[in-house]
């Protein structure tokens, strides 16, 4: 019934350039259309027609390529093609992605008696989408109540602050004020305290006009109060998922970077061996936690009962010294954004002292396109009204990362329906790092239980939770420093001036227990050319230091793996000895 009302709306709208179908459950829409815009909306218009979710498979004229995305690792040249030391291999669980969500998956896993492996296509963790946001942890006020991103999210929010200082990461909670812009706006206060309710968040008050602007003292003129939300904090999301996955590592779970897994070889209702690009092994549960490909992993298992798109979100980042013109995290959103998909972005402080403007929420096609525009950053700029001191001028730097959305607009946590020994950590869009540590808890529950059918799980009695902060100098008293340097007089090398990074804590990062090899990886470790100058003045220093802990020569660091290296060559013969060092 639904299905034939979906079909008619489908007709009138689009004519005959759409199919829908029901395919297990799941409605499945084929065709052809003019416009990106024409197929998300098709896909839009789908959802709940089904009883389980939208494959959009609609090719739309105006981004044809879209529809052939390719899932391959970078391949390093200097690889040797026929390497496969994963073959033959056999392990317990096998979690696929290592972003925030495989990564806190596989270290809640580590706290079992299972052998795990950790596949990640690119040469580093936390590559995608785990880097590329926010670094706020959600009070949860903004999931839709009832959905699993409201459930995770609170979840999430209440195990970060002590997970984070297992982690030796820094966490902080300088909590979220909403701005109510008008009468009209204020006068929502009580819907708003309803949804918090709902939503079961640790917290919320109505701030009077007056508070805001004795908690806020550089906060716009002519603000109505706010609806504030002690409970919501920040992390830096990089150096998160970095942190999870070393102690990962360090508690016995393979990592395997730069290692694509390209299908899955089934025997009746199981996944029996994982094909990657280096050698097929046996998983007894296979994790899908893949980020924006996690549909075509899906599919390698004949389970794509969903597909995903993905809404770019683009961030301008203010230099640290902004960082003492506002304490809380701060948004004006309008009542327009009541309905919206997304929180409608803000200015969010960081536990590095930056102040990040955003993000946008666009529809865009590319599941890892990064590209920022003119347009998108001027839609930042309405954001710098809340803070009086805060200006334009102040940009270090933009970034995008692109969230990956089912047409349900929530997460899709589960075994599979279809097969048995598969479990789904899928469509984690905002917030999913929030989320992620009870994401985590959840999906290695339920990879256990499957464990549990053929064999004895028990505890990790030798599983150690705490991880030793790598040493920070700029976070050091001077006598601190002082025996730092006398203990290794590598700290007492500046190299990045405007993050006060050391040599020391360069080389502390290459021989970290998940060892790095390229300028980025170094960089979201140890934060080397994450200042002002943005790399200008520490790059070649940089990559000397890498250089030199790898035993490579300088022409062959890259930037970020496969592909990206820096420098294409000599200018002076002769020079080349001198930087081999
Ligand atoms: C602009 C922006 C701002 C955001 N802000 C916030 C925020 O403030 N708070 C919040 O809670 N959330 C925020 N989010 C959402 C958050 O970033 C994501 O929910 C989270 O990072 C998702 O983590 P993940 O591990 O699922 O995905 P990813 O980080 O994308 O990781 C998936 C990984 O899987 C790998 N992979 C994929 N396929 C394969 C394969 N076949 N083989 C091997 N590896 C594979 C990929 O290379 C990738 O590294 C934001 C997102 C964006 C884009």
């Amino acid at each position: 019934m639904k299905l034939d009302k979906l079909r008619s709306a489908l007709r009138k709208r689009f004519g005959d350039g759409v199919e829908a179908r029901e395919d297990r459950g799941s409605i499945v829409l084929e065709g052809q259309l003019p416009s990106w815009e024409a197929r998300l909306e098709a896909g839009s218009r789908a959802v709940g027609a089904g009883s389980r979710g939208v494959v959009n498979d609609i090719v739309a004229d105006d981004c044809a390529w879209a529809a052939s995305e390719r899932l391959d690792s970078p391949r390093d040249p200097g690889r040797d093609e026929g390497e496969k030391g994963l073959e033959g291999l056999s392990f317990d669980v096998a979690v696929i992605g290592g972003g925030v969500v495989g990564c806190a998956v596989a270290r809640e896993l580590a706290k079992w008696r299972v052998s795990t492996i950790l596949l990640e296509k690119e040469e580093d963790v936390a590559f995608h989408a785990s880097s590329r946001n926010d670094g706020m942890i959600h009070d949860g006020f903004a999931a839709r109540p009832g959905s699993l991103k409201a459930k995770f999210n609170i979840l999430g929010n209440r195990l970060w602050e002590a997970l984070a200082w297992e982690l030796g990461i820094e966490f902080r909670r300088p909590g979220s004020i909403v701005l109510f812009r008008n009468a009209a706006t204020q006068a929502l206060y009580p819907a708003f305290a309803a949804r918090a309710a709902m939503n079961h968040v640790d917290g919320w008050e109505y701030w009077s006009p007056r508070r805001v602007r004795a908690e806020e003292p550089n906060v716009c003129d002519g603000q109505h109060g706010a609806f504030f939300l002690p409970s919501a904090g920040v992390i830096s999301p990089y150096r998160a998922t970095v942190a999870l996955a070393e102690s990962a590592v360090m508690n016995g779970v393979r990592v395997e970077l730069g290692t694509c897994v390209k299908g899955f070889e089934k025997e009746g209702d199981r996944i029996a061996r994982v094909r990657t690009d280096r050698g097929d092994f046996r998983a007894s549960v296979v994790v899908n936690a893949a980020g924006n490909w996690a549909d075509v992993v899906a599919s390698f298992a004949d389970d794509r009962f969903f597909s995903l798109h993905q809404r770019r979100g683009t961030d301008m980042i203010l230099d640290s010294q902004a960082g003492g013109l506002q304490r809380h995290i701060m948004a004006m959103p309008s009542i327009m954004q009541a309905k919206s998909t997304t929180k409608g972005g803000g200015l969010v402080t960081t536990v590095e002292g930056n102040i990040l403007v955003g993000p946008t929420a666009t529809e865009l096609p590319g599941r890892e396109s990064y590209a920022t525009s003119t347009s998108e950053l001027r839609t930042l700029e309405r954001h710098f009204r809340i803070n009086r001191r805060l200006l334009p001028s102040m940009a270090i730097t933009y970034f995008a990362g692109v969230r990956a959305c089912t047409w349900e607009e929530d997460f899709i946590i589960e075994r599979s329906r279809r097969v048995a020994n598969l479990v789904h950590a899928a469509g984690i869009q905002s917030p999913g790092l929030a989320s992620a540590p009870a994401i985590a808890e959840e999906v290695a529950r339920i990879s256990l239980d499957v464990l549990c059918a053929t064999m004895k799980v028990s505890p990790n009695a030798s599983f150690v939770a705490v991880r030793d902060a790598p040493l920070e100098l700029r976070r050091l008293s001077l006598e601190e420093r002082a025996k730092a340097v006398s203990r290794n007089p590598s700290y007492g090398r500046i190299v990045c001036r405007c993050e006060e990074v050391s040599e020391g804590e360069i080389r502390d990062a290459m021989k970290s227990p998940l060892p790095v090899r390229s300028l980025d990886a170094v960089k979201r470790r140890a934060r080397p050319g994450m200042g002002r100058c943005h790399g200008g003045f520490c790059t070649p220093r940089v990559m000397e230091i890498v250089a030199d802990e790898l035993g490579i020569g300088i022409d062959e660091v890259t930037k970020k793996g496969p592909g990206s290296r820096i420098a294409v060559g000599m200018t002076k013969s002769g020079l080349g000895e001198g930087f081999r060092g």
